[in-house]
């Protein structure tokens, strides 16, 4: 894998991953105005959960017409100056979470944020205690799959496959390095009906400047259960599911492809590593190598449930960057909304209002019509 670093005119990074050496990057023509993202994440003080407020992001690109695509490489709009490309990762120009959020200088007595990055400066929105507020400051960054405008990661070659992995890895050990991120999250959200808002084939990263809510769920359980047996959770999950067999979607020699035993979504798969890992960046290569077959494979007989491109969401638990690296395994959970060929599951009142999940769709079944679309 070779990696090519450039910038584009209002000083965003951008990294080229190639196959191939000798990229030599196209500079940027456009004229663009820098980049003044407004973040700010605001505590709950009924939950303890962040929660970030971006209001530069409103005026974003919402399904532009194919011959304006933004990720489509070197047209007038287009955010990648170079006429091709194979993978590339770049800083999104609407970001919901950036280093370049202005930061207040520290004052003296200004306390570090309760599980957030070290850089984030605590102050309190209205002057109120109860209500703790920090700069939105972390990363966000849009993974192209490739160039071509109608493809899907589904259908593109195995080789490719394990590009954007290779991708993902560096861009998960880069933006762990920065100190704004305490957490990466690589993730895929596929279809309209999910809200995406451009059709390219693409993907994003984001860092962020707090360990997520569901991680901190997470931990705490991986935590308990060591206390509790001795064990460790994930390699516990993973064991009993592979000995149950019934929701077994497909296994390798490193990677094991399940529908979890509590399901929350009319579609949903896990996929995870035998091998106790905290994140992409600590694959091997025989890992890698196998997860880009297994995951092609997934995406494939998702596509195949309803004999259309099925619209999903999938996304890499990773352990946080400063804690929890022993507790929390690496794994991918893809889920979709549609529960039907024309029917779509809506998040209502039990789910939205009180975060309790009514799945209709038992997870066994899921599991067995998956097998049937290998
Ligand atoms: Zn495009």
């Amino acid at each position: 894998m070779f990696r090519t670093r450039s910038r584009l005119a209002d000083g965003r990074e951008i990294i080229y991953f190639d196959d191939r050496r000798g990229r030599v990057p196209v500079p940027d023509p456009r004229d663009l105005p820098a980049v003044e993202p407004r973040c700010e994440s605001r505590r709950d003080p009924l939950t303890g959960e962040w929660v970030t407020i971006t209001a530069h992001r409103n005026t974003r690109t919402f399904l532009p017409p194919a011959d304006q695509c933004p990720l489509c490489p070197g047209g007038p709009a287009s955010e990648i100056p170079d006429p091709g490309y194979e993978v590339v990762s770049f800083e999104n120009r609407f970001p919901s979470f950036s280093a370049r959020t202005p930061v207040p200088a520290r004052s003296a007595g200004s306390a570090r944020p309760e599980g957030s990055a070290s850089r984030g400066v605590l102050d309190a929105v209205d002057g109120h205690e109860l209500f703790p507020r920090m700069p939105g400051t972390g990363r966000c960054e849009v993974v192209c799959f490739t160039d071509d405008h109608d493809a899907t990661l589904a259908r593109l070659p195995l080789s490719r496959v394990r590009l954007v992995i290779e991708a993902w890895a560096e861009r998960t050990s880069a933006l762990s390095a920065m100190p704004e991120v305490e957490q990466v999250f690589v993730f895929e959200n596929r279809g309209v009906e999910i809200g995406v808002t451009l059709h390219h084939p693409h993907g994003q990263i984001y860092g962020y400047p707090f360990v997520t809510p569901r991680t901190a769920r997470m931990l705490e359980r991986a935590s308990a259960h060591r206390d509790a047996t001795g064990g460790e959770l994930f390699g516990d999950v993973l064991a009993a599911e592979r000995a149950a067999g019934s929701r077994i979607v497909r296994a390798g020699e490193h990677w094991t492809v399940f529908v979890p035993a509590a399901a929350r979504w009319p579609v949903e798969a896990h996929v995870m590593p035998h091998r106790h890992v905290p994140d992409l960046a600590g694959l091997t290569e025989d890992e890698r190598d196998e997860l880009a077959v297994l995951y092609r494979d997934l995406l494939r007989r998702c596509d195949a449930l309803y004999g259309a491109p099925l619209p999903y969401v999938a996304g890499w638990h990773q352990a946080p960057v400063g804690e929890g690296r022993d507790l929390l395994r690496l794994h991918l959970q893809l889920f979709s909304i549609r529960r039907a060929p024309d029917k779509i599951k809506y998040l209502a009142g039990s789910e939205s209002g009180m975060g309790a999940w009514i799945n209709d769709v038992p997870p066994e079944r899921v599991a067995e019509r998956l097998r049937a679309a290998g």
